[in-house]
């Protein structure tokens, strides 16, 4: 492999950046390095093979070359980081939480979590606009220390349907009652700026009212006509169907009332994609129904997406290992269940910057982990580095080094 992009000026970039690194300890530093190598086994996402290779990050955050094969003569004033047992893989996206469920928590400030996790985008499904607003990133680049944000504000419903009558009594929930009422609050939602827009379609086993098929549909006909995309929560079979009647693009959660192999077909044949939510349901009893779901939709050739419904019974802030590998037993295989979390959920309706894979030329949000994923998701807990947005986060137990030694930069 050669380096043909670094020439001598970025090369005192690199130096002056890997000085500013050393000086900080850790941490984030915007921009810190003018050229960064990450060395290790590289899974660069998508369909490919983990290989032993290097990706070199250049001074705009983008890609510069990604090289497979021994270890390359890189220029000493390089800053690289990795090594022999190390990994370097996409960073994960989220594609179902709830940030709203405790405004407070640190981590969407980012000091905490997020990107010291490995988590580079979340996709909140549902808060209300006042709070959304703040969080969407859209097409800026997110705060320091904070992933990708999108967002579908308040979660459309029938008057008095679910969620208003439990968790989202204050403000998560819409209310439409009417086909021309519900054109008009999708065009609301669409004007105040959401990425995606959610529906509930659930009774709560309690004869809650639920969205009506003709309202239903002026919904996701509205906003297809505004180019967004409709995420349902529809956990059994009678409201899957009627989601898949109105032609709703993806469901929010695995269903967790066993599904007939007909309707994972219907799933199937009409493209819709599936984020997974699969540990919460195991904490609050019914994952295992779920999990089974989950099996028949991956065997009949559906999408699964990563999604934790973070804020939710067992779940915490950053990459949960748990929902990994919730994921790789439904026949995924921890590979598999990777690729889930980085290139599919990446591309989740609504969200961007994203692509979840490594591509020469593209911003690099990747992850270095100082072991294999495969041989234990925990690893996610403990990234060495994590680079995204131009910014580069530093474990401070990661002993970062220098190609060539680090006497001879000095
Ligand atoms: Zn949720």
């Amino acid at each position: 492999m050669q380096v043909p992009t670094l020439g001598s000026a970025l090369l005192r970039r690199a130096q002056a950046g890997m000085n500013a690194v050393r000086e900080r300890r850790v941490s984030s530093a915007a921009a810190p390095v003018r050229g960064v190598a990450f060395a290790g086994t590289v899974w660069a996402g998508g369909a490919e093979e983990p290989r032993v290779g290097t990706v070199i990050v250049d001074g705009s955050g983008r890609i510069a070359e990604i090289g497979y094969g021994p270890r390359p003569n890189l220029p000493y004033e390089l800053l690289t980081l990795g090594g022999e047992s190390h990994w370097v893989v996409p960073g994960i996206t989220d594609a179902h939480v709830h940030l709203g469920f405790d405004p407070a928590q640190p981590w969407i400030s980012g000091s905490v979590s997020g990107l010291a996790t490995g988590l580079v985008g979340v996709r909140d499904l549902g808060a209300p606009m006042r709070w959304a607003a703040l969080w969407r990133t859209g097409h800026r680049a997110p705060p320091p220390g904070s992933p990708f944000v999108a967002v579908a504000g308040p979660i459309l419903t029938a008057p008095g349907g679910y969620p208003s009558r439990s968790w989202g009594a204050g403000g998560y929930a819409e209310f439409v009652d009417s086909a021309a009422h519900a054109r008009s609050r999708v065009q609301h939602l669409a004007a105040d700026g959401v990425d995606v827009i959610k529906c509930a379609i659930d009774g709560g086993g309690r004869d809650w009212p639920v969205l009506e098929p003709e309202v239903l549909r002026a919904v996701v006909d509205t906003a297809h006509s505004l180019g967004l995309a409709v995420v349902a929560h529809a956990l059994s079979a009678e409201w899957v169907a009627r989601a898949l009647d109105a032609r709703v693009d993806e469901l929010a959660h695995t269903p967790n009332e066993r599904l007939s192999p007909e309707l994972v077909q219907r799933i199937a044949d009409q493209g819709v994609s599936v984020t997974s939510t699969l540990q919460t349901f195991f904490s609050s009893g019914t994952g295992r129904v779920a999990a089974d779901n989950a099996a028949d939709l991956v065997a009949a050739g559906v999408r699964l997406r990563y999604g934790t419904d973070l804020g939710n019974a067992g779940t915490k802030p950053g990459v949960d290992p748990r929902e990994l590998d919730r994921l790789a037993d439904t026949g995924l295989g921890r590979l598999g269940a990777l690729r889930a979390a980085t290139e599919y959920s990446a591309q989740a309706a609504g969200m961007r910057q994203r692509s979840g894979r490594l591509v020469v030329g593209q911003p690099a949000a990747l992850v270095l982990l100082p072991f294999s994923p495969l041989a234990e998701p925990g690893v996610w807990r403990t990234p060495a580095a994590v680079y995204a947005d131009g910014r580069l986060t530093v474990s401070q137990s990661h002993p970062h080094r220098h190609h060539a030694g680090e006497s001879s930069a000095r």
